[in-house]
């Protein structure tokens, strides 16, 4: 599913300003307008085209990760180009004053729309920061292959409705009042199929598991959603796809803990190390990196190894991979090491130079109930 450029649509260059890209879209909007364009059916897609290049660009913070990751970029954020939530926004915006609002397709197209679809995936730590194309199975309608969505067998064709005339209602006297009722003849969709097709009984669509390659692009983090249009449920009797949204889930991971951009993770650090200094091995993403660990080290002291974490889906620097220091008490020593350590704590003295944090926490526990 290759796109066009947001810019190319609009005719308008990568640094054009807010005024530009709207005097751009009024112009292509004014031009393509389904209302206008009664006889060119063309017309739509291509004012449904500027719509969503036009709610892409004018959103500063859409413009900006479209600048950087392209199409991905904007679908993977959720932003959904084109989606009707959007289009409607900007139809309130720009053509509230020139049409009166309404809806420039028609209630009848939007009808035979197909469902959206969601679908979840799970997916590793590691596929996340670097992005991974999944195949996913799901049970979907599509339109149906024996009669090419029609909902009419072979050799037939579906016939205008002559209890509604086609309208898909019709209006009964009730009392005083004139209503509208769907049509039972045809249940409202205006057309009588006489010779329903065998496969999908006239439905024009099937149910199918159909297979796809979903394009996860780097950086994503649960709760992230990929669109992907037009692959949701087949429409009614040839109406236009649904889409399919495919929601992300972030697995935990055995050594990182994850916080937006910044990964976290511990590092076991012997006492004598932490003691004397020295250099350590730290896992990050692209493998092991070495560091240097300073004299008198605490647990809890965080290294920062700049650039180690992960590179944002909407834009900005990559984050930091940060490691805690956790001092490791040693256990089940022998006899001599004991004795080693005994004679060690004998040398060292008690003032605030060797041991401040236990200088510090006397001195506080010591006001506290002098208080
Ligand atoms: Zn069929
Ligand atoms: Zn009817």
């Amino acid at each position: 599913m290759s796109k066009k450029d947001y810019y190319d649509i609009l005719g308008v260059a990568r640094n054009a300003s807010k005024d530009d890209l709207k005097k751009a879209y009024r112009k292509l909007a004014m031009k393509y307008h389904p209302d206008r364009n009664t006889d060119d059916p063309s017309a739509a897609d291509k004012f449904k085209e500027a719509s969503e290049a036009y709610e892409i660009l004018s959103d500063d913070s859409k413009r900006s990760t479209y600048d950087q990751f392209g199409h991905e970029g904007v679908n993977a954020s959720g932003f959904g180009g084109g989606s009707s939530q959007g289009f409607n926004d900007i139809f309130g915006d720009i053509f509230g004053d020139i049409f009166g609002g309404g809806d420039p397709f028609g209630r009848r197209q939007r009808s035979n729309k197909g469902s959206d679809l969601q679908y979840s995936i799970t997916i590793g730590l590691e596929d996340a920061v670097r992005g991974v194309t999944e195949k996913i199975a799901i049970p979907a309608l599509e339109t149906c292959g024996t009669c090419s969505g029609s909902g009419a067998s072979e050799g037939s064709q579906p016939v205008t409705c002559d209890a509604c005339g086609g309208a898909g209602q019709v209006r009964m006297q009730q009392g005083f009042f004139s209503v509208a009722q769907t049509c039972g003849k045809c249940q409202g969709s205006g057309q009588i199929i006489s010779n329903p097709c065998r496969d999908c009984r006239g439905q024009g669509r099937v149910e199918k598991r159909k297979t796809l390659s979903v394009k996860i692009p780097a950086g994503v983090d649960t709760g992230d959603r990929i669109r992907l249009s037009g692959e949701g449920e087949a429409g009614i009797k040839g109406g236009p796809s649904g889409d399919l949204f495919v929601q992300i889930k972030v697995l935990p991971h055995d050594v990182f803990e994850r916080d937006g951009k910044h990964l976290y993770c511990e590092a076991p650090i012997s006492f004598v190390d932490a003691t004397l200094g020295g250099e350590i091995q730290i896992p990050t993403l692209d493998g092991k990196v070495k560091i240097k660990i300073p004299e008198g080290t605490q647990t809890g002291k965080l290294f920062r190894l700049r650039g180690k974490g992960i590179t944002p889906i909407r834009g900005g620097s990559t984050g930091d991979l940060l490691c805690r220091a956790v001092i490791e008490t040693p256990q089940n020593l022998n006899k001599q090491q004991k004795e080693i350590l005994r004679e060690f704590d004998h040398s060292v003295s008690s003032d605030s130079k060797q041991s401040p944090l236990k200088e510090e926490w006397f001195s506080k526990v010591k006001s506290f109930f002098e208080n």
